[in-house]
């Protein structure tokens, strides 16, 4: 029995919820929590005691946003166009509500996180990663469900950059008495949905280069030792970017269609230029793989072998540009440039990347590999720049170096 939908109207949402949700039942007072109560199944239980059974580390709001964030990535990948948001709810210093946005179209976390904590929700401090949503989308506000939850106090990582929640959510909880504090951990916040936020501000995808050297400075066409296979650098960057750009000079050889092999994985949109080719020959597609792939052409070509699902789009003008914009239309927040040893048919779409920012992101693998030969340098763009904000890690003996285009 629904009665939840008693307790608060905008907590009751129609999406089918995980089999062992918090259920209500009628008590001497009337409708309540069960006095056990059952952690929201999203969330591990191992995982919340693990974050919250570390004695040494001081639970300020810091703390208490970073679980937010954390919560918020167990959804990597899966909530495009929607960012990642992670909510906990705290009282007297404990965390009594935790969820996250797992899916777009289904409810967001401060649903999950009101509902986990029950009545203990009343007088409580609700940590959020994202201003919550004051809009009626394909779910009720946010916003309201906090209010319902009768929480005291808000806290926010960042305020949203989407223009139809841009502060309307900060404004209506201020309004409803609720003391707001914004910033805390922003910058964790920012990076979380980077993506998201640059489609927001620019209508354009956010886009990562992507390449492996050699030690001695070479492009190579293969991945480090367990870059693509489950955990790997390549393959976590797969479940997290919406699309993965890739030239279709690879594929005379065997090449096999770029896939995430981590759990869950919502595989992106392969999209592969074909330039000077009047048919393409794709060894690696099949039926479930074709749903998934779009060729960009200047011209008509043939792809082999013929799958209905496979879709070619012929573009007036073959540039990045018109290819981001393709993304954008087809609703892409985010777009991995993956550049191989034959680069040529990229390599001239890049020239102008810089001048044009349309690359805001580069991810560089170097393998412990000494080449010999003639394999290609990265040789494009008309100017010298600097990246920003290098992280630096090491996987498999390949050392992966990230860092942002000024
Ligand atoms: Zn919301």
């Amino acid at each position: 029995m629904a009665l939840s939908s008693v307790f608060c109207p905008l907590l009751a949402s129609k999406t089918p919820q995980p089999k062992s949700a918090p259920s209500f039942h009628l008590g001497t007072n009337g409708l309540r929590p069960p006095p056990k109560r059952t952690s929201w199944p999203f969330i591990p239980r191992s995982n919340r005691g693990r974050s919250i059974g570390i004695r040494c580390e001081r639970r300020d709001d810091s703390f208490y946003m970073r679980r937010c964030v954390e919560l918020a990535r167990k959804a990597t990948g899966c909530t495009s166009p929607n960012p990642m948001v992670g909510c906990v709810i705290v009282k007297d210093g404990e965390i009594v509500g935790e969820g996250f946005h797992p899916k777009a179209g289904q409810p967001h976390a401060e649903v999950f996180a009101v509902k986990d904590a029950g009545d203990l929700a009343e007088n409580a401090t609700a940590y959020v990663s994202l201003e919550p949503c004051n809009h009626y989308g394909r779910t009720p506000p946010c916003t309201e469900a906090l209010i319902c939850a009768k929480v005291k106090k808000v806290i926010i990582g960042m305020v949203d950059p989407n223009p139809i929640v841009a502060s309307k959510g900060v404004e209506r909880l201020r309004g409803s008495g609720i003391d707001v504090i914004t910033g805390v951990e922003e910058m964790l916040c920012r990076k979380l949905n980077e993506a998201y936020i640059h489609r927001m501000v620019t209508g354009r995808p956010f886009v990562t280069l992507r390449y492996s050297l050699s030690f001695n400075g070479r492009v190579l066409n293969q991945l480090g030792p367990g870059a693509e296979e489950s955990g790997g650098y390549y393959s976590k960057l797969l479940k997290e970017y919406d699309g993965v750009v890739i030239s279709s000079n690879l594929f005379p050889k065997t090449f096999s269609l770029p896939t995430s092999h981590e759990t869950g994985a919502t595989q992106p949109l392969r999209i592969i230029i074909a330039r000077g080719v009047n048919s393409l020959h794709l060894p690696a597609l099949t039926t479930e793989s074709a749903g998934k792939l779009v060729v960009l052409a200047e011209k008509t070509i043939t792809v082999e072998p013929k799958l209905e699902d496979v879709k070619i789009v012929v573009l007036e003008q073959m540039s990045l540009s018109s290819i981001l914009d393709y993304c954008a239309h087809q609703g892409l927040c985010s777009v991995l440039l993956d550049i191989r040893e034959d680069n040529e048919v990229l390599k001239e779409l890049l020239d102008d990347v810089l001048d044009e920012h349309l690359v805001q992101k580069v991810v560089m693998e170097v393998c412990p590999i000494w080449c010999r030969g003639e394999e290609a340098f990265l040789a494009f763009g008309r100017k010298s720049f600097r990246l920003r904000d290098l992280e630096t890690r090491t996987e498999n003996e390949n050392v992966v170096v990230e860092g942002y285009i000024l």
